[in-house]
């Protein structure tokens, strides 16, 4: 019997393994324990093998090169085809309640009738995506070596240049468009940049760009649209709480009609647009996870294919880095918050990493997970010619971004701060 509590034998293949009570204990030889979250699969087994060959092949495709943009292959076709149909539905209820108003008579019954057309063409309309008001936009004048880089970074990529950057304290990346005339903003999520080196830094904001670049914030203005529609019915045509009460209130009176007449129009409606809702998902799932290869691919010719694979493996010390921040915002640290995730995540042992990394594996081959996994991303910038950096940011000039951001980003580190207060 060990005395030592520092070291374990695994249960499977009886190596003798580290424990480390921070950290997962887990085997690097038969894989024993990499992943001891049980995953919550409720798919029948034939749907996953599906998805994993349907990942697997899309992978083939890219790793061969064939892939160099997003086409418009059969999915796609599909997904936009699908998407306007929905799109036309506000057209539609406007059409019906002026043809109403016009042509149907008695006119106290067209009028409501029309109305009632009005309201659904109103409730569906597409809306382009707005900035959340709560977030914390920077202006050139407070960062402006940040801004030069994502200038540099812009140009490398030939996407069009942001007009605005916001500071959340979530531990993420992002680009969206806003408005109609769908101008670039880039989001930073001050845990997750806290928590990556200089190159890094660009690799992940030239994966952004790259999506910027091969048109798929167009696509998510359409087929994101729709799908806000069919959310929007999906949630109109299923039991709401408020419906409970109704139903309680009903056999309280006694008189159920206004509950069934509910009920019916739930199940006649209901089901058509979940599974609409689901084609749809399933229609743009493929050319989602291309874009996101292909956003990888632009991210390795701008940082250098180094940078890029180290800063997507990064990508799964992403919770620590949140929580590293909570720590230091919920219980007062000395040290400033950022400095408290950069210790955080530089306290993870290298063996933690690859072990979080290998659980990707596990969990994420299912194609219904927006990216495809971290380990085929990685793998597939590996397997690729090695590339240079086009843009290069130095330790110098990253040390001054932080200052800038250690200042802009501090509203919405006092912001998470009360949220933790509540
Ligand atoms: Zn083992
Ligand atoms: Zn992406």
């Amino acid at each position: 019997m060990e005395t030592n509590e520092a070291v374990t034998h695994c249960p499977q293949c009886n190596k003798q393994l580290r424990v480390d009570p921070r950290f997962v204990t887990w085997c690097d030889a038969c894989e024993w324990n990499v992943d001891p979250l049980p995953v919550d699969d409720a798919y029948p087994a034939w749907r996953q093998k599906l998805e994993h060959r349907l990942a697997d092949t899309l992978y083939r495709e890219l790793e061969h090169g064939t892939v160099h943009k997003p086409g418009w292959d059969a999915a796609r076709v599909a997904a936009y085809l699908l998407s306007f149909l929905v799109l036309l539905l506000p057209l539609v209820a406007l059409a019906a309640g002026i043809a109403i108003l016009v042509v149907y008579r008695p006119q106290w019954l067209s009028i409501p009738i029309a109305a009632i057309a009005f309201v659904i063409a109103w409730a569906l309309r597409p809306r382009p995506s707005c900035l959340n008001p709560d977030h914390h936009q920077v202006s050139p004048d407070e960062a402006p070596r940040l801004y030069s880089l994502l200038d540099e970074i812009s140009t490398a990529t030939k996407a069009r240049p942001v007009v605005s950057v916001v500071l959340t304290a979530e531990p993420e990346l992002w680009i969206t468009a806003i408005g109609w005339r769908m101008r670039p903003v880039v989001g930073i999520g001050l845990p997750l940049w806290a928590a990556m080196s200089p190159q890094q830094r660009v690799a992940l904001l030239a994966h952004e760009f790259g999506h910027g670049r091969n048109g798929d914030m167009r696509h998510s203005l359409v087929v994101g649209n729709a799908e806000n529609i069919l959310d929007e019915l999906e949630s109109s045509f299923s039991p709401q709480p408020y419906d409970e009460l109704k139903d309680d209130y009903a056999a309280y009176v006694e008189d159920t009609s206004g509950t069934l007449i509910t009920r019916f129009v739930n199940a006649l409606v209901g089901p058509p647009v979940r599974a609409y809702r689901w084609l749809l998902t399933r229609a743009s799932l493929r050319g989602d996870q291309r874009a996101e290869y292909l956003a990888d691919r632009l991210a390795a010719e701008v940082a250098g294919s180094e940078a890029a694979a180290f800063a997507l493996e990064r990508l799964v010390i992403a919770d620590t880095a949140y929580r590293g921040l909570e720590k230091a915002l919920r219980f007062g640290s000395d040290v400033e918050p950022l400095e408290a995730v950069r210790r955080a995540v530089s306290d993870i042992p290298a063996r933690e990493i690859d072990r979080r990394i290998r659980a990707t594996r596990i969990r994420e081959t299912r194609t219904d997970a927006s990216h495809p996994p971290t380990y085929l991303r990685v793998k597939l910038i590996r397997a690729r010619p090695t590339t240079t950096a086009k843009v290069v940011l130095g330790l110098s000039d990253s040390a001054t971004i932080d200052r800038e951001l250690a200042v802009a980003g501090a509203p919405a580190l006092t912001e998470l701060r009360r949220s933790f207060a509540r």
